[in-house]
């Protein structure tokens, strides 16, 4: 892929952009923020941004994480500005991407400061911040006709220094609106205190949203009374907001949420590094926390002479069909590398084996002239030979090396002249996998998924059978041969898949009630 270049790059001085990172799930950032993070050639990000954001990051652009206050020779603040300092008059674009909005309780102004005597421009790009994210996810409208005409933010790390606070208490106690506090729970008992103390409502209601917007999201309403002994009792921990007044007692129907079908779930996605990728956000959208382990690696054969002497005469074929999105991925990659495009296939007609695949030649400007109703190569085979008379055809297998062979002899016995042609094969990728089998040991994993014979056997290469089916994980698979490699593996399948395809495994998924 190209390099993306930001128009500045290359100037004598940089340009520091401080960007709002969003609250916690990554795809909550703004396009600006994006866009920028794509050109950067230096990042330096917070603990509370998403760190899966970098992933829009250059590979060469150079990371610091900067966390503050974990241990001595964490960063300080000054050791944070003098390192923006120190990239920008490099003249390098500098991304400073803070949690939520870098204005909200994000020490931005002890940054610019620092950039604005150093004569170093700047750039704020706005992020959600994570009073209305947190709310917004945990159904609380923040202000209401009704009820709240006033909206306040509070810091409740201020607190600590009881003797010189800019907080006035006394006018917090009467506001008659949303206070919404952050950075509150090391102070909370205090801040109840001094509420109740100036004269609030020990029953005005509270709410606290931890972890807002992730999968582990957790909300606790309660009431300024009790708000402390239910933080304690619920084991909350920081990050972590409060929200003070009415708000705070939206109906739980609200919660649109927490109640998402597969809400907390862990899912372990097994395929290679591009599909985990789409898998996991289709998880994210469902509310699930997807668990990302590469079990494979495409490995392109277009380089083969039997691939390159098909490439020659592909127009002579009547049917050509894929049968996954990857082989169509890594056929037209090659094309694009030999300058050539889709009127290669002339007038051959074209058979995608599902709507993933068919979906992927769209990509390409190729409508499938053929796609079964059951996404696999049986009924691929067995559907197209009603659809079309394939007598004398010649017809072209463009697919993995892997597979199987009953596909060829279908259409082979329909009087096909059948050309098998692996455009890819598949390799196991190992890593080290002791987090994994830990963390499924120890019941913290909900599902494991699986999406073909392949990632399942590369899998249980290095996670064990036993393990698995010792009863703290399930098992789902998207369909009848990859269910059949799983039971060779001696592994019990929770369930499989209706529609053979991505948001099929997920649809069955979201239909088993309660964790495991
Ligand atoms: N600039 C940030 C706030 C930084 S202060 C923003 O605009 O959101 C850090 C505090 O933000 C945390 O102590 C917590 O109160 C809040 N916070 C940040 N991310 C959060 C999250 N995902 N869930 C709940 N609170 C969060």
């Amino acid at each position: 892929m190209k390099t993306l270049r930001h128009p500045n790059s290359g100037k004598r001085q940089g340009t520091v952009y401080l960007v709002g990172a969003g609250p916690g799930r990554a795809d909550l950032i703004t396009v600006r923020g994006a866009e920028l993070l794509k050109t950067a050639d230096c990042v330096i990000y917070d603990k509370l941004a998403n760190p899966a954001l970098l992933k829009f990051a250059r590979k060469d652009a150079e990371t610091f994480h900067v966390p503050k206050r974990t241990n001595a020779d964490s960063f300080t603040q000054e050791k944070i500005n003098k390192l923006l300092i120190e990239k920008a008059s490099a003249g390098q674009i500098v991304v400073r991407l803070k949690g939520g909005d870098p204005c909200i309780f994000g020490r931005a102004g002890q940054e610019i400061a620092a950039l604005t005597h150093a004569g170093i421009d700047f750039e704020i790009v706005p992020g959600v911040t994570a009073a209305t994210a947190a709310a917004e996810y945990a159904g609380i409208i923040l202000t209401d006709r009704d009820y709240s005409s006033q909206l306040v933010l509070v810091t409740g790390h201020e607190a600590e220094g009881k003797q010189k606070s800019n907080i006035d208490w006394h006018l917090l106690a009467k506001f008659r609106g949303t206070i919404v506090f952050y950075m509150a729970m090391e102070n909370l008992e205090l801040i109840a205190e001094r509420l109740i103390k100036n004269g609030m409502e020990e029953e005005t209601p509270a709410a606290v949203i931890t972890d807002a917007t992730l999968p582990r999201q957790k909300v606790i309403k309660t009431s300024l009374r009790q708000i402390t002994k239910n933080c304690k009792e619920n084991k909350i921990e920081p990050p972590a907001i409060v929200v003070i007044g009415a708000a705070a007692d939206t109906n739980a129907k609200l919660n649109w949420f927490m109640t998402k079908p597969l809400f907390g779930r862990n899912i372990v996605v097994t395929r290679n590094a591009v599909g985990n990728a789409d898998f996991a956000n289709r998880i994210i959208c469902k509310g699930g926390n997807p668990i990302e382990f590469t079990t494979i690696k495409i490995k392109p054969l277009t380089q083969t002479n039997k691939f390159l002497q098909t490439l020659a005469k592909i127009a002579e074929y009547d049917w050509i069909i894929f049968t996954s999105a990857n082989g169509v991925a890594s056929f037209f990659d090659v094309l694009q590398r030999l300058d050539k495009d889709a009127r290669i296939f002339a007038s051959a007609k074209i058979a995608a084996i599902g709507s993933e695949t068919a979906a992927k030649l769209s990509q390409f400007g190729i409508k499938a002239d053929f796609v079964p109703t059951v996404f696999t190569s049986k009924e691929l085979g067995k559907q197209l030979i009603s659809f079309a008379n394939l007598q004398g055809k010649k017809v072209l297998l463009l697919r993995s090396q892997l597979a199987s062979n009953e596909l060829t002899e279908l259409l082979g016995k329909a009087g096909a002249k059948v050309d098998d042609v692996p455009v890819y094969t598949v390799v196991t990728v190992k890593s080290d996998c002791r987090w994994l089998r830990e963390k499924i040991r120890n019941g913290e994993i909900d599902w494991l998924t699986f999406t073909s014979p392949s990632s399942a056997r590369a899998f249980f290469e290095q996670i064990p059978a036993e393990l698995v089916n010792s009863g703290n994980v399930r098992v789902a698979s998207i369909g009848p041969v990859t269910s059949e490699q799983l039971k060779n593996l001696g592994i019990r399948v929770k369930v499989q898949a209706v529609e053979h395809t991505i948001d099929g495994l997920i649809e069955v998924m979201e239909k088993v009630k309660g964790k495991k």
